[in-house]
């Protein structure tokens, strides 16, 4: 036993171990990513190896592996997302936007996720996007406060494939926003503005991540009222101390 919780917090985590990281078609609707980004600030940074045995997994369990991602050339090197790109080409599998995750069930795939405001720099990578066939899914936060310019942006990674969904109206804690002003509060001044933004610009959102992963399960209840699926993150460094946002 105490052999047991020494280990847990030894080394960085499999990839393919982690359960919560993989949905698998089933029922499911709070689903987890793993982080890819390899800046400063990324305490967790899985080597191609670990992402690549995490990919043979979803291959041969027909699962959907979910990455998260912040902003291309700072949180997240050009050269890295091009490996990683590279990598789900090489291993064979699918890229899959999360609009794709609730209809008719398909197979193997990954499903890559940009996190924030970084309309620039996603906008930048649409060429990268396309040589390698990846279609990802943008999670805005602020939607309301974007110039048209980068409105027009947006729209043009929509055009291209990729799905724009919510990442909150601004980017608040759920659970800390919910213990001050209640739970309907978060669903009226944080989900639903951002939904009505979303579509009043011409998008169909159909998922919210949580700003910071942040979650329970009553908030999960109400905001899957709105939407078809919700994302959190998966915690990467184990300690037996914290809970992971992860259901
Ligand atoms: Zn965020």
């Amino acid at each position: 036993m105490v052999a047991g919780l020494l280990l847990v917090g030894c080394g960085p985590r499999s990839v393919a171990g982690m359960d919560e990281v993989y949905f698998a078609w089933d029922q499911r609707r709070v689903l987890c990513g793993v982080t890819i980004d390899d800046g400063l600030r990324s305490n967790f940074v899985p080597s191609l190896d670990n992402l690549r045995e995490g990919m043979e997994r979803a291959r041969r369990r027909e699962e959907v592996l979910i990455f998260y991602a912040h902003e291309p050339g700072a949180g997240l090197s050009v050269e890295r997302l091009e490996s990683v790109l590279a990598l789900v080409n090489d291993v064979g599998l699918d890229f899959l936007t999360f609009d794709e995750l609730h209809g008719p069930a398909g197979g193997a795939g990954v499903a890559l996720t940009f996190d924030d405001a970084h309309i620039d720099e996603w906008h930048g990578q649409r060429a990268l996007f396309a040589a390698y066939d990846a279609r990802v899914t943008f999670f805005v936060t602020r939607i309301h406060l974007l110039s048209d310019r980068r409105l027009d942006m947006l729209h043009e990674l929509y055009a291209d494939g990729h799905a724009i969904e919510s990442h909150g109206l601004n980017h608040v804690n759920g659970p800390d926003y919910v213990q001050e002003h209640g739970l309907q509060a978060y669903i009226d001044d944080e989900v639903l503005p951002s939904l009505v933004v979303l579509r009043r610009e011409g998008f169909s959102p159909t998922t919210f991540a949580y700003p910071f992963g942040a979650r329970t399960s009553e908030i999960d209840r109400a905001v899957l009222e709105h939407v078809a699926l919700v994302r959190s993150i998966a915690w990467t460094i184990r300690t037996p101390l914290v809970a992971s946002p992860c259901p």
